[in-house]
């Protein structure tokens, strides 16, 4: 599904955020990225998600040797097979659940009437179908995390990044969204979870240990 041989990045300012890194990950597998603050957990994130391209090294996704593709096609690329749930949900503010969940799947370009149905779907599968009209400012923040967890899946990526996705949460909040992405990787769809939990981390199948822009342990 991804690997990476060798990756550099070096930030704007001469930060090195990933110092030499390759790292390989199988279709289906439910891996954690944990380190400190500042080991380059997220920026891995971005490589990853072809958010961002590294300064050196080769970055394959599902089969795609990113640095040979276009900025457009990367893109497209991004759109069809990955999905992104961050620590703050990111979700668009005066805009229903129901609506930020359909909006995953505007690449796709079917009608509206069909993504919010598929949106509806997806949001009743998170356990929020009482919440399809509520804004966000009117759901507690695990309701949210699970409505940008019902975004970043309803066009059925492949893989699903989360970057801190229970960092923002009470536990039992965050207990219910890792219960959901254990779900969701138990459906077939590889998932890659970065945390600082050390908790988080051991109830994992796999950690990569992540200290300084390099990978300590796997
Ligand atoms: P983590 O997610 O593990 O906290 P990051 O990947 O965010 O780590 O950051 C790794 C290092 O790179 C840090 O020293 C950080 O300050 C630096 N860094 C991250 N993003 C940028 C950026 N856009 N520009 C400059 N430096 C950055
Ligand atoms: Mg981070």
């Amino acid at each position: 599904m991804i690997s990476l041989t060798d990756v550099t990045k070096t930030h704007p300012g001469g930060v090195t955020a990933l110092d030499g890194v390759s790292l390989d990950i199988a279709h289906g597998e439910l891996v954690g990225i944990v380190g400190p603050s500042g080991s380059g957990k997220s920026t891995m994130l971005n490589i990853l998600g072809t958010l961002d391209r590294p300064t050196s090294g080769s970055v394959l996704i599902d089969g795609y040797d990113i640095g040979a593709l276009s900025d457009a096609k990367v893109s497209a690329l991004r759109a069809t097979r990955i999905g992104f749930v961050f620590q703050h949900f990111h979700l668009a503010s005066g805009t229903s659940a129901l609506d930020n969940v359909a909006d995953g799947l505007l690449y796709t370009g079917l009608p509206a009437g069909e993504r919010r149905r598929r949106a509806a779907l997806m949001l009743n599968r998170v356990g929020l179908g009482h919440r399809v009209r509520h804004h966000p400012h009117e759901l507690s923040g695990g309701e949210r995390q699970r409505v940008a967890i019902a975004r970043a899946v309803v066009g059925e990526p492949a893989l699903l990044l989360a970057d801190e996705p229970t960092g923002a949460l009470d536990s039992h909040s965050g207990g219910e969204v890792m219960r959901l992405l254990r779900e969701l990787h138990a459906a077939g769809t590889t998932v890659v979870i970065i945390t600082h939990d050390w908790e988080i981390a051991d109830s994992l199948p796999r950690q990569v240990r992540m200290r300084d822009g390099r990978t300590v342990s796997d």
